[in-house]
């Protein structure tokens, strides 16, 4: 693992063109975190270009996946991708990597006879640690309407950004949305796209 075989080499470069050709995708979890702020495209095509493949995921049903290292910046990244068919490179998602995963960018940490607290699960996409918080404002979609949860209950993955809700807690939304008890209204920004895109150009 620890060599700089052709194999590895080989996946960085076709990466590497991958993002050259602007022929990549981005799922919805990246785009999330992307969203609020802690990776950025740029960040994630500088590891891309520049980094190193970290760890390859075998998968009995799927292609494989890669967690790809490098930096941007001063900023640390793990990129995890793969190859989505048809040449095209999926972001599935990406991170800063920390504790108590990673001991350091490089290294996975040991977690031998090690008690955690505040731990209360693992995230499913990224392994990392789940922690128990009261998201500010959470967007749930139901039945084509945008609603804004305040001060939900979740689980929040402190590595890739992902959110849990409990079952009991989202049955109480879908009943609070259909009996609209609803504490107020806000105004929400909409961007078309097909619109919009040509004012960039
Ligand atoms: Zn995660």
């Amino acid at each position: 693992m620890q060599s700089e075989d052709i194999t590895e080499y080989r996946e960085m470069e076709w990466f590497g063109r991958r993002v050259n050709e602007l022929r990549y995708t981005l799922s919805e979890h990246a785009l999330r975190f992307m969203v609020a702020g802690a990776i950025s495209v740029k960040d994630i095509e500088a590891v891309l270009l520049t980094g190193r493949v970290l760890e390859e995921r075998r998968n009995p049903i799927r292609t494989p996946s890669y967690l790809v290292y490098g930096t941007s910046g001063e900023k640390n990244v793990h990129v995890v991708c793969a190859n989505g068919g048809d040449n095209w490179l999926v972001i599935l998602f990406a991170y800063v990597p920390a504790l108590p995963v990673w001991s350091s960018p490089t290294q996975r940490r040991n977690r031998g006879g090690e008690t955690m607290t505040d731990h209360v699960g693992t995230c499913f996409f990224c392994g990392g640690a789940l922690e128990e918080i009261i998201a500010g404002n959470y967007d749930y979609r139901l039945e084509g309407q945008m609603y804004v949860i305040k001060r939900l209950p979740a689980t929040l993955c402190a590595q890739c950004g992902e959110k849990y809700i409990r079952a009991d807690v989202a049955k109480n939304i879908d009943a609070l949305i259909s009996e609209k008890t609803f504490s107020g209204t806000e105004t929400v920004h909409v961007v078309d796209y097909e619109l919009e895109k040509d004012l960039m150009l």
